[in-house]
């Protein structure tokens, strides 16, 4: 929301602008943003398939330093003009999306259909994934350490999957009468992978079929599912949406809209004082554990990792104590058929541009980082010096829910964070909304965070 300010009038009221007033100028670089970012949300559906689409897209500018973590966790880095004990600049955003995981011995038959067992990752909304085509990506680890890389259902001539839902008609006992949380279990979501026996055997036909086409293609055995990392999604690419064009709709927008934004900033970085690190992580939506979440320290490495290529001398944690980050997450917009989720005047609205948030948190923002009033104002100063839209935002009205980010885990070092997205509809859901012009402001606004803050 920059304000238009005068000679003579100061504008005293904090009056909100839509990002397509702000932008009307600049439409032609919203579209092509938003080209490479439909490209993106199609391509990558999973934290390590993020990561190696970042490495490809980097692989030809030698002024970008990748360090990864696990083939799940990346750091983009540009180096800046002064020491890395002045401190860095980061935007950390998460590339883990909610989905279904293969549990380690998933495969089963019954009544005639082979079955994949699942266990959900991170907030779902379960009746979303029921009686609609999935996509099966991820690896598997063979014995001898030797990885199988498989995707199977994003290919138009691709079978895909499904998991099956009740007829209407006998929905009523089962289903309609219960709450939505005990209407659908969790250990319904089993995957339909496939019907036709094998007529050779004598037990579990179908099954053996589905090992045996498995083993034909793959050269995998089914015991190689307990050392695999396997994720059933959304088949299908992202969309424009809206007869106007103007919004985007794809699965795993939270957090690729943020990740890819801060990805393309560091990317397209001409000069900047501080290093600057896109920080990609994983285990967002399960609270940040694991080795390659934000609770990991993996950002002590990384900075271990840069004073080894600078031939300077730090210590890790005074450097990250004069850092500046943005944790960059998606936000979730007013939403019109749920106005009253929200209070008003404090959600953040789809086409506004990006959301600043103060504190994450629920409860009396329990869990949260607050991000202190100095900050806030360099934020919103930067902002309206480059007329980037913005909006200050909250998940929610008080009491309603809540939510967290990764900004608690970048405060624990003492550094500058605070909390900055766009805000999406259908958020957590297979078919995410963004506006086009929140998620070029995005961009924008970390673009410009690394040069001028
Ligand atoms: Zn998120």
């Amino acid at each position: 929301m920059p304000r238009k300010r005068t000679k003579d009038k100061v504008e005293l009221a904090n009056k909100v602008r839509s990002g397509w007033e702000i932008l009307k100028d600049r439409l032609g670089e919203v579209e092509s943003y938003n080209r490479e970012y439909i490209e993106f949300l199609t391509r990558v559906k999973t934290e390590r398939e993020a990561v190696a689409y970042c490495r490809e897209c980097a692989r030809r500018d030698k002024g970008l330093i990748l360090i990864e973590n696990r083939g799940k966790m990346i750091a983009v880095c540009r180096k800046g003009s002064v020491p890395l004990t002045n401190g860095v600049r980061i935007i950390a955003a998460h590339i883990d999306s909610p989905r279904l995981d293969l549990k380690a011995n998933p495969l089963y038959e019954d009544v005639d259909f082979a079955m994949l067992k699942t266990h959900y990752y991170g907030g779902i909304k379960k009746y979303q994934w029921l009686a609609r085509p999935l996509a099966l990506h991820g690896v598997l680890v063979k014995e001898d350490g030797s990885i199988v890389s498989v995707v199977i259902g994003e290919d138009a001539n691709d079978p895909c999957f499904t998991i099956e839902d009740l007829l209407p008609h006998l929905a009523a006992n089962a289903q309609y009468s219960k709450k939505l949380s005990d209407a659908f279990q969790a250990e319904k979501l089993n995957i339909i992978i496939g019907s036709r026996p094998d007529l050779e055997v004598k037990d579990n036909k179908v099954k053996e079929h589905v090992l045996r086409l498995l083993h034909e293609t793959y050269g995998i055995v089914e015991q190689d599912f307990v050392s695999a990392d396997l994720e059933i999604v959304p088949a299908g690419p992202a969309r424009e949406v809206g007869i106007d064009r103007s919004m985007v709709g794809s699965y795993g927008q939270d957090d690729r809209v943020c990740s890819w934004a801060a990805f393309a900033a560091v990317r397209d970085l001409k000069h900047a004082v501080h290093t600057s690190i896109a920080l990609l992580v994983d285990k967002e939506e399960i609270g940040s554990e694991g080795n390659t979440g934000a609770k990991s320290r993996f950002i002590e490495e990384i900075l271990w990792e840069l004073a080894g290529r600078f031939k300077e001398e730090i210590i890790p944690s005074r450097v990250l104590f004069r850092s500046k980050a943005i944790s960059g997450d998606a936000n979730g917009g007013l939403d019109p058929d749920y106005p009253e989720v929200h209070e008003k005047s404090n959600a953040a609205r789809v086409g506004y541009g990006v959301c600043i948030t103060k504190f994450t948190g629920a409860r009396g923002k329990v869990g949260a980082s607050e991000a202190n009033a100095e900050y806030m104002a360099a934020m919103r100063s930067y902002l309206n010096r480059n007329s980037i839209p913005w909006q200050t935002g909250e998940l929610g009205k008080v009491d309603e829910g809540g939510g967290g980010t990764v900004a608690k885990y970048l405060a624990e070092y003492g550094m500058d964070v605070v909390d900055m997205g766009p805000a999406l509809l259908s958020m957590h859901s297979p078919f995410e909304l963004s506006s086009k012009v929140d998620t070029f402001s995005t961009y924008l606004a970390y673009r410009t965070f690394l040069e001028e803050v």
